[in-house]
């Protein structure tokens, strides 16, 4: 059985960043990864830009049981240090209103970057399209179990030729069979199993959002076999749905809104930003950041409900004002063009349905209307401002950004060791840890993988 100082499960952006803290000084380092290709999830991020990190840090832009573990790691490697450790791989980062992304904004660059860096140490070494399905502890350390679906090959020149070779294999296995009709099912495909030793062991299999991309939750039974609990873990900075019958008129709609999520009628979270209506439900960014808390509602059996506010900068009394002037100034416009002509046309009809008018009224012109207009406008206001949408479910994990939930942080040290387990780390998504939008993911990805990888290479040393 082959042996390392250190074994890392998973490839993501936490694992590379612990496998290079590791793999100093001569230390053994094993980096497994289920995938063909190591550090895939970053491609999609930032919709291939990659928001890398923010420089807004905030604690509230961090969520999970332990805000003040969370809190110290992320001091422990802060924005500064991710910053120098950026440019040290190569990456030159451009600031976008405290977002910051590389460079030439493509992740490509970043993904290209950690995977050189990876491949470039002589006594790292790479598996690809190797699962880790058991880990035991032994007195030593421990012992990891892996399927693998093409045989090893290790050390610097043969980990980039494997890289090659997995790449040519790939497209042969994808044409083999597209031929036979099937998608393969990798299991089936040349599978070895094989087992490894380590000193120490690195968790940083991601948790299952974006399950395509090889996060399927299969480092939760890992670390509960090693005696660690688990957080129910549920998709977080995702879509909502909703049964709402106009949602197929606004589909496709984007607009500048604030929201509130009510959870059985009480006020939960707030957020402004742009709203992106699709025929299921509403998406968008303020939408992605209340989702973590309506969808554990929405777990609980309870009512969720947003309120979304269209014209934020004014109070009810405003609208309600602007809209008589409106009125006053275009006697000869409908209901329905008056109100086009200050929110998105589509939105336009569905308020003034909520607001209670049947088509036909929203379509005669104003001077038409007597002395019920007072009323109607001030219906119409408090609607503006008061939307009310009920939520119904949730996008799940093949379009969720992150996953709430995962291994209680209350079980490890500050660095990121198990209590129960000496010698067993976690990193990244793996971890009841999720960040709001803006790069915080990302940014925990680098500050928990760097805090366990130098952990793990001290505790080596001893
Ligand atoms: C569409 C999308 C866009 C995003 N955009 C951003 C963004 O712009 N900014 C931001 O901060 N965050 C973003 N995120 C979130 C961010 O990508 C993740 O939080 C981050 O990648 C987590 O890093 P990780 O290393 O912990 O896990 P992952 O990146 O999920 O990596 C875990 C790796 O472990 C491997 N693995 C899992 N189980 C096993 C096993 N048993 N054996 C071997 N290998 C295994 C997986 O294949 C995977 O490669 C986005 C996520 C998605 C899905």
């Amino acid at each position: 059985m082959r042996s390392y100082d250190t074994i890392i499960v998973g490839a993501g952006p936490s694992g590379m960043t612990a496998a290079l803290w590791c793999a100093r000084g001569g230390q053994r380092v094993l980096l497994m990864e289920r995938c063909e290709r190591i550090g895939k999830k970053i491609l999609v991020t930032g919709n291939g830009r990659c928001n890398l990190t923010n420089r807004r840090q905030e604690p509230e832009c961090y969520r999970g049981e332990d805000p003040e573990k969370i809190a110290g790691v992320l001091s422990a490697f802060d924005l500064a240090d991710t910053m120098e450790f950026f440019h040290r791989l190569g990456i030159l980062t451009r600031d976008k209103d405290g977002y910051v992304y590389p460079y030439n904004e493509q992740a490509a660059a970043v993904r290209d970057a950690f995977e050189s860096a990876v491949l470039s140490r002589e006594r790292l070494d790479v598996l690809t399209e190797t699962s880790v399905t058991a880990v035991r502890k032994t007195a030593e350390g421990f012992v990891v179990t892996a399927e693998s679906f093409l045989t090893e090959k290790a050390g610097r020149k043969e980990a980039a030729e494997r890289r090659r070779e997995s790449m040519t294999r790939t497209k042969k296995k994808q044409t083999a069979e597209k031929r036979q009709g099937k998608k393969g099912d990798r299991q089936a495909v040349n599978a070895v199993r094989r087992q490894f030793a380590c000193r120490s062991l690195i968790l940083a299999s991601g948790g299952m959002a974006g399950i395509h991309l090889g996060c399927d939750g299969s480092g939760y039974p890992l670390a509960k076999s090693l005696g660690h609990h688990i957080i129910k873990p549920l998709p977080a900075l995702t879509a909502l749905k909703s049964s709402a019958p106009f949602l197929k008129k606004l589909s496709g709609l984007r607009n500048q809104a604030s929201a509130v999520l009510l959870v059985d009628g009480r006020e939960v979270c707030r957020e402004r930003g742009e709203l992106q209506w699709t025929d299921y439900g509403i998406s968008g960014v303020a939408v992605f950041q209340m989702s973590r808390f309506a969808i554990l509602a929405l777990e609980e059996g309870r009512t969720v409900q947003l309120s979304l506010d269209f014209m934020p900068e004014y109070s009810a009394g405003e609208v309600e004002e602007l809209l008589r002037s409106c009125c006053d100034d275009c006697p000869y416009k409908s209901l329905q063009e008056m109100l086009s002509g200050i929110l998105p046309a589509k939105l336009a009809p569905v308020i003034l349905r909520e607001a209670g008018l049947e088509a036909d009224q929203m379509n005669i012109p104003l001077k038409q209307w007597r002395t019920e207009t007072n009323d109607i406008l001030r219906k119409i206001s408090a609607i503006i401002g008061n939307f009310p949408l009920r939520i119904s479910g949730y996008v799940g994990y093949e379009k969720a950004q992150v996953t709430r939930g995962g291994v209680t942080l209350s079980e490890l040290s500050g660095n990121l060791e198990s209590l129960c387990c000496p010698g067993l780390f976690f990193a990244g998504e793996v971890l009841d840890v999720d960040g709001t939008c803006g790069g915080y993911n990302l940014q925990w990805a680098f500050s928990s993988g760097s805090v366990a990888g130098q952990a793990a290479w001290r505790r080596n040393q001893k």
